[in-house]
């Protein structure tokens, strides 16, 4: 699909940062257009239950919180395509006016905005040792709800210790009996309430101070290899399925020339979600900030919103 309409403006990301900027910018009767690349699932989207987003006590299930707010944003008006955006481009300053037009190119055509809304997330960090990738499909994976159920009856690895690799294994003990944790250091970052869970369920082992050195096997995973990073003892574990929860890296590479990105690769911007560059605007996942959560992505994509219908007026 291709138009030659001029957006107000163009959000890229169908996260619930992305969805909630177009939910207000859509309200605000700005002629909005979300494009999502819906070929890598999203973080929200791929967590099975998401138990802190308010206003669902007994939590609710990523796939559902997705469409239940693309549903509220096709309500509001917001136009969104399935696209993968492959450049972004400044073409021209608006004669007269401070602005710029933003050329959008994605796989099937190319989309026009006065300004542009970043809400393109981020991704599972690899952890980049011999096997991990050979394997992936294989073996390896960095979405339990996707693959855990092909592990049934059999041994799991899940490396990390943030909150969705004490998560993920919790879930993933509904289909395999021992689920080994891998963490690198000797207490877990993830929150308390996740400890105590993860203590309390006797299908989860944790290996401390150790880091995986090798995926192992020949046509599928068939173990790995541990080293412990006190002892520099090395052990092999068998198991069927690596899961690895290491944390994020922000989608920004497209990005790179346009807006100021930390050290860390994530967007620079202010309160007001404004980018280093006039009309661009970032939320969630991609910026830097200190607490990624669905809660904080869709105040994010709010302020986003209203932040460009504020500047649009000007
Ligand atoms: P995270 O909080 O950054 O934790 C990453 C974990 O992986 C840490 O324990 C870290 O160890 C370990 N790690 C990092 N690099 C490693 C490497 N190369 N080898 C081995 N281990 C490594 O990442 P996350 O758990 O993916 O979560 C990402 C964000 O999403 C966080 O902000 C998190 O709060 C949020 N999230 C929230 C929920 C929830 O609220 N229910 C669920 C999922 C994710 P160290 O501890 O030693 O640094």
């Amino acid at each position: 699909m291709q138009d030659n309409i001029l957006y107000d403006v163009i959000i890229i990301g169908g996260g619930p940062s992305g969805l909630t900027a177009g939910i207000y910018t859509s309200r605000a009767r700005l002629n909005s257009l979300l494009l999502n690349s819906y070929t890598i699932p999203g973080q929200a989207i791929s967590t099975h239950l998401i138990e802190n987003y308010p206003g669902f006590p007994e939590g609710i299930g990523g796939f559902e919180l997705i469409e239940r707010f693309e549903k509220q944003a096709h309500g509001s008006g917001l136009t969104i395509y399935p696209n993968t955006v492959r450049k972004v481009r400044n073409v021209q300053q608006v004669r007269q006016q401070d602005m710029n037009i933003w050329q959008v190119e994605c796989e099937d055509g190319t989309y026009n905005a006065l300004s542009l809304i970043i809400a393109t997330g981020a991704s599972h960090k690899k952890l980049g040792v011999p096997g991990e990738l050979e394997f992936l499909g294989k073996g390896v994976s960095y979405c339990a709800t996707c693959d855990g159920p092909l592990y049934r009856d059999r041994p799991i690895v899940v490396v990390g210790g943030g909150d969705a690799a004490v998560e993920e294994a919790l879930f993933l003990t509904r289909f395999s009996p021992k689920v080994t944790i891998i963490h690198r250091r000797d207490s877990l970052r993830a929150a308390r309430i996740l400890q105590e869970r993860l203590f309390a369920n006797k299908n989860i082992e944790v290996v401390w101070d150790s880091v995986i050195t090798d995926v192992l096997g020949s046509d599928n995973v068939e173990g790995v290899r541990v080293r412990n990073v006190k002892t520099q003892k090395d052990i092999e574990l068998s198991c069927s399925g690596v899961f690895v929860f290491i944390g994020l890296v922000p989608n920004t590479k497209l990005f790179q020339e346009i807006v100021k990105l930390d050290d860390n690769g994530y967007i620079i911007t202010n309160e007001n979600m404004l980018t280093s560059q006039k009309g661009v605007f970032a939320c969630g996942d991609c910026r830097q900030k200190t607490l990624r959560q669905v809660v904080t992505a869709c105040g994010d994509g709010a302020m986003a919103g209203f932040a460009v219908n504020a500047w649009l007026a000007q």
